[in-house]
């Protein structure tokens, strides 16, 4: 066999699954269990899993459009919004085309990049473990076809705040999409951190088709087992899309369960807000512990530990905590149940 040169240095997306019956703060999952409603839906679903999905979703595309107030021609569903992030890739690079994002960020973006062949550029980071934009914005090449947005960013927390979004989208050339990746919007608690749908909608409105948001049932909804998320974009951004979309990969209980989770997100949403005052109590504590940590406005929290990372990670594991660490450069920690977050605590203070 010739496998392509280049996927060997590619590193395995594995999380792990080492340590059975541990508590897991390591994949930023909802800590909740599936509200009854949701897996009755399931179940009626399995009913009729010899037949094919409906590969349109229609039914979950129309109740999105509803809710978000667009079309559904603006609307693309894909397994999970990471498959959704991939997709885009696929439909604007190939080995000509680059991606850019912030780093460290969400680390789909540079295998999905180097899964199509198209470049990455990384921007690091400011300081204070938020995008850097105005970084971003010098390091935008020719080859630039599309820049993800990571807001809360996954693994610091930090958002972008709505002036600073402005005054980036409207900086970059207009040829070049914008991926605004809210996969915790609805942990957000700032009422300067925009909503994506809203913003995008705006700035279509106003001529600057060039914003697309991806989102996701993973986290705050609960369904990371199902795989279903969505892009709202530009028509044609949207229908662009869907033509790398692999057929039927949105299988049918994830639609039906994408639904059910629509009907009851009023239960889901108070939910979130629990785990957010979960991340108060979480952070103050930390802060108290001696701990320095950035804002956060999703359902996790990020370590700047440096090099004493991998040690914190060995750490929480001999106390029976899984957290996600990035070696020589911190940990990210998902906020879990209250019971969690204590055993996860007196981990954290026992290490000081
Ligand atoms: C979790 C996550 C996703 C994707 O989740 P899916 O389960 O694929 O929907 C996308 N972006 C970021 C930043 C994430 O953290």
């Amino acid at each position: 066999m010739h496998a392509r040169a280049d996927l060997t240095a590619l590193p395995s997306y594995a999380p792990e699954h080492r340590f059975p019956g541990a508590i897991k703060l390591d994949n930023n999952e909802n800590a909740f269990g599936p509200l009854p409603s949701v897996v009755d839906a399931i179940t009626k679903a399995a009913s009729r899993i010899n037949r094919y999905p409906d590969s349109g979703a229609t039914e979950l595309v129309a109740r999105l459009a509803t809710k978000l107030g667009v079309d559904a021609a603006q609307l693309a569903v894909g397994s999970g919004s990471a498959m959704l992030c991939q997709h885009l890739i696929q439909a604007l690079c190939n080995s000509t085309g680059a991606v850019l994002f912030g780093w460290r960020s969400f680390e789909g973006y540079p295998i999905f990049a180097q899964t199509v062949g198209a470049a990455q550029i990384k921007v690091p980071l400011t300081a204070g473990h938020a995008l850097d934009l105005d970084a971003m914005l010098a390091a935008i090449t020719p080859e630039t076809r599309l820049i993800f947005l990571c807001t809360p960013n996954n693994p610091t927390g930090t958002p972008v705040r709505e002036a600073d979004l402005a005054r980036f989208v409207d900086a970059v050339p207009p040829e070049i999409l914008v991926v605004i990746d809210e996969a915790y919007r609805e942990f957000v608690d700032d009422r300067d951190v925009p909503d994506g749908v809203e913003f995008a909608k705006e700035q279509w409105a106003a001529g600057r088709h060039q914003v697309a948001v991806v989102r996701t049932f993973s986290k705050a909804y609960g369904l990371a087992g199902l795989r279903v998320g969505y892009l709202v974009a530009a028509e044609t951004v949207a229908a662009v899309t869907r033509k790398v979309y692999i057929p039927f990969s949105v299988n049918s209980a994830a639609q039906v369960a994408a639904q059910a989770s629509l009907d009851a997100e009023d239960e889901l949403l108070a939910r979130c807000q629990d785990i957010v005052a979960e991340r108060g109590r979480l952070r103050a504590e930390l802060l108290d512990i001696g701990y320095q940590l950035p804002e956060t406005q999703a359902n996790f929290l990020w370590l700047p530990l440096g090099e004493l990372a991998a040690q914190f990670n060995e750490h929480c594991l001999s106390h029976n905590v899984i957290v996600r660490a990035y070696d020589g450069d911190g940990a990210r920690v998902t906020i879990g149940t209250p019971q969690e977050n204590d055993v996860f605590l007196a981990a954290a203070r026992s290490f000081r």
